[in-house]
Formats: structure tokens, C-alpha cells, sequence
């Protein structure tokens, strides 16, 4: 008989080594996701939004077109945010700041809106679905600070919020129409309207052409792309991982779970972000 082939950890042991290899090449561009930021209790949110998860994600256009649809979100957004403003830079996003730092990055975009990639100590972060820490007035288009516009609704909403017990235990509450509808929305510094919108990017709304001509810039000159927790079911990231196996630039992908990406990865760990980047971090960038 033969040895049946090491599984488990080798296999893991050994797909961290083809990962550490690509990685000190340079130039890595990363790709991150929701399940980076997951260790920090970010619930991985269905969209960009923002909003508390067991709600449908809000849309573009119901968020334009709805003025109730938007009042509520902006409620509880108002209380969701207590949690986004709450969360701490993970392990994860430490060791990508750390390699950044070590010269092996050609920079970092990520799907996430909770700015903890910069937090982590990561620079020039291009966040393809913008950031929860700013509004955008659809009316004039200032762009605000999202902790300016919380002290506002404090003011105007004081005691507003889910009771103690209707708040489970990952933070998600559940607010009765009736209580939404009581909410009081303010308006715009600059041009007064009732138009203020987080500036990150709905459901049925497209990333600025911009932004993604950057981010394909930034692929197209990569040694190497590196998704970090994402299942990439969403194009606006997996055209990334496209373009890049489109170009025979080499795709590592570490995500818990597969991905949609997986047949074009050429190193793929299935493992924890929080165990597999640290690792990383120590034998490259320290
Ligand atoms: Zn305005």
C-alpha cells in the first residue's frame, strides 16, 4: 500500500506556503470582502448598505424614490450605526496593514464601508462601495462627516431607539414601523434639503466609472490578486478576479467557504482570515 495523500493542515500548511511565495513576490493587489471585517462583528451584511441585516438590503431606487423607504432607512441606520462606530480593526486587517508597510502591496481595494481597513493601518485604500463615514446630499452633493450628521440626530432624536430587549445578541433590533415613522430625519448643512444618502453604493446603483477605471488600473499593473473574504458573488468585485485571470495575473483567494472565483484561483485556502493573514504578516513583514 501506499500513503494516502496528507490532508487537513498539511494541505493548508502547504497552500500557505504557495501563498507566503506569491505574496513576497510584491506588488500584491488586494481585493477584500465582508469577511474580513466579520472578526471585528460586523455582521456580513447581504449589501453595502449599512442598514441592520435581517432587513432587504435598500436600493437605489427605492431610496431615491420613497421618501418613507428613506426615512426608515436612515432610522435604522441612526441605530446600526452604534455598532459600525463601535468596531475595531481585526487581526486580519492589522497584517494587511502590516505587508503594506513591508513594500509587498501595489494597493488595497475593498468592497467594505466600515473603513476598518484604514483603521488597521492600511493607506490609499480605493473603497469600491464607498465608506459609511461620509453622507452625499443628492441635491447639492456636499459630502459631509457621518459623525457630524449623528450628533445632529441625537439632538433631534433623543431617546430614540430599540429597548434593551428588543435588541438580540448580535446587536440586530427590530424597530416597529410606527417607532420608524417617528423618527425625525434632518437635512442638509449646505442646501437645507431632506436629500443626505451614506455615501455608499445601493443595490441597483452603479460604482463610479471612475473609480472602477482606478481599480482596473491597479489590476492591470499587479503582480498577483489576493481576495480576502468575499464569495465574490457580487461583479462588481469578480470582475477584479476576471480581469486579472483574463491578463495571467495569479489569483490567490482565502475565504471561508467557496467562492465564485474559486476556478480561477491559483492558490486557494479555505481558512480563517483571522488565522491565515497573521501568519502571513509574520513571515513576510516582520
Ligand atoms: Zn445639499
Amino acid at each position: 500500500m501506499t500513503a494516502a495523500p496528507a490532508a487537513g493542515p498539511r494541505a493548508d500548511a502547504t497552500s500557505l506556503e504557495e501563498l507566503a511565495e506569491l505574496v513576497d513576490e510584491g506588488d500584491v493587489v488586494v481585493l477584500s470582502g465582508a469577511g474580513l471585517s466579520t472578526d471585528s462583528g460586523i455582521p456580513d451584511y447581504r449589501g453595502v448598505t449599512g442598514t441592520l441585516r435581517r432587513h432587504t438590503p435598500m436600493t437605489y431606487q427605492t431610496f431615491t424614490r420613497d421618501p418613507r423607504g428613506r426615512h426608515r432607512y436612515w432610522a435604522r441606520s441612526f441605530v446600526g450605526w452604534r455598532q459600525i462606530r463601535g468596531a475595531r480593526p481585526n487581526a486580519g486587517h492589522r497584517a494587511v496593514g502590516d505587508l503594506q508597510a513591508a513594500g509587498l502591496l501595489g494597493g488595497v481595494i475593498t468592497q467594505n464601508v466600515d473603513g476598518l481597513h484604514q483603521a488597521g493601518g492600511a493607506r490609499d485604500v480605493v473603497e469600491l462601495h464607498g465608506g459609511l463615514d461620509r453622507t452625499v446630499c443628492l441635491n447639492c452633493g456636499d459630502v459631509a462627516s457621518r459623525a457630524g450628521l449623528d450628533e445632529r440626530l441625537q439632538e433631534a432624536n433623543p431617546g430614540f431607539g430599540p429597548r434593551v430587549d428588543e435588541v438580540n445578541p448580535d446587536g440586530d433590533a427590530e424597530l416597529p414601523d410606527a417607532v420608524l415613522d417617528g423618527f425625525v430625519m434632518v437635512g442638509c448643512l449646505v442646501c437645507g434639503e431632506q436629500a443626505l444618502k451614506p455615501d455608499v453604493v445601493f443595490f441597483g446603483e452603479t460604482v463610479p466609472r471612475d473609480r472602477v477605471d482606478q481599480c482596473f488600473e491597479l489590476v492591470d499593473a499587479a503582480g498577483s490578486l489576493l481576495v480576502l473574504g468575499s464569495s465574490l458573488t457580487v461583479m462588481s468585485g469578480y470582475r477584479f478576479v476576471l480581469r486579472a485571470a483574463k491578463l495571467g495575473i495569479p489569483v490567490a483567494i482565502v475565504n471561508a467557504g467557496p467562492t465564485r472565483g474559486d476556478a480561477k484561483a491559483d492558490v486557494r485556502l479555505d481558512a480563517p482570515l483571522g488565522e491565515v493573514l497573521p501568519a502571513l504578516a509574520t513571515r513576510l513583514a516582520r
